[in-house]
């Protein structure tokens, strides 16, 4: 039924009612249907000032989604230092969108905590919360409006010089330039439309001008042709500079080009090094590599 499914279609009728900039900036911090389930902190503690991404932490994470539900996280324990590149990889339902969508805080864990540079996200404020940590995913990649208007939405209130200088630094200004209203095309009008790896350019732009210290990003699965995957590439490493991520991967170019990889099941890291070093180890990531690089012949 996915592959029924536009974003577009359904988010231009939201197009309306989201117009003030902090609603602009709850739109890129996660999934427009999945509203944040959690309580502002009524004393927030100020994050300290960050240069090159804040450390993650997880600390002792238990997390259902109900309180009857199954355990989908039993005790989770990772450090992150600040400027790391991780890429999370595992079969479906191991728990790794969870893992992304507890860093973005739509859910508070059910016991245990997950810090930013050591505080707890329940005792950051919204406000700064969303300036710390975006989420970039297949549904949030485009929103109604022109090409110009969905890069600005990391900034509320960003010029156009902005706009253009992140779409520069993601490498998208080319291609924008050359749409039929350039910056101004209208994503929604014939002629507008964007293929997959534009749109993921377009959302690595959006994320370039947001400039988060953290970036949660669940890469696409639909498959790229060669020259737009290396374009798409380019982009992901511009907006990985400085900055903490955390890449729930579909794609070996991605996986490797992190310093860390992940392999999650069942709600556990069952394999945790340096690409290079997981290959070695002959294990679950060595069998996936060699099924994704001889995809690729
Ligand atoms: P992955 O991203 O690795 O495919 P998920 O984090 O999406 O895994 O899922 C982990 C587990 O949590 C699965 O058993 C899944 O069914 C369950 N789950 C995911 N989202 C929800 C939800 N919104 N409500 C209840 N259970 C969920």
């Amino acid at each position: 039924l996915r592959r029924f499914y536009d974003p577009l279609d359904d988010l231009a009728m939201f197009a309306n009612s989201y117009s003030s900039a902090t609603a602009a900036l709850e739109k890129i911090s996660g999934v427009l249907e999945e509203e944040p389930d959690v309580r502002e902190p009524a004393a927030p503690v100020a994050l300290p000032p960050s240069e090159r991404g804040r450390a993650l932490a997880f600390e002792r994470v238990e997390f259902r989604y109900s309180p009857t539900g199954p355990v989908v996280l039993p005790e989770f324990d990772l450090a992150v230092p600040a400027g790391q590149t991780v890429a999370l990889v595992g079969p479906t339902g191991a728990g790794k969108s969870t893992l992304a969508k507890l860093v973005a805080r739509f859910y508070d864990p059910t016991s245990g905590a997950v810090r930013l540079d050591g505080v707890a996200l329940s005792d950051i404020s919204d406000a700064e919360l969303r300036r710390a940590v975006v989420m970039v995913t297949q549904e949030n990649f485009l929103f109604a409006g022109s090409v110009a208007d969905n890069i600005a939405l990391g900034k509320p209130g960003a010029s156009r010089a902005e706009v253009e200088s992140a779409a520069g630094a993601v490498g998208a200004h080319e291609f924008i330039s050359r749409l039929p209203d350039g910056y101004d095309t209208d994503v929604r009008k014939r002629g507008g439309r964007l293929s997959a790896g534009q749109r993921q350019m377009v959302a690595f732009a959006r994320a370039f001008l947001a400039d988060p210290s953290v970036l949660v990003l669940d890469e696409a699965t639909s498959s790229l042709d060669i020259p737009t995957e290396r374009a798409v590439q380019g982009a992901l490493e511009s907006v990985l500079a400085d900055r903490t991520a955390l890449i729930i991967a579909h794609r070996l170019s991605t996986v490797l080009i992190a310093d860390r990889v992940l392999v999650i099941d069942d709600g556990r890291v069952v394999e945790d090094g340096s690409p290079a070093e997981l290959i070695a180890e002959s294990g679950r990531f060595a069998a996936l590599h060699t099924r994704w690089r001889d995809s690729l012949v």
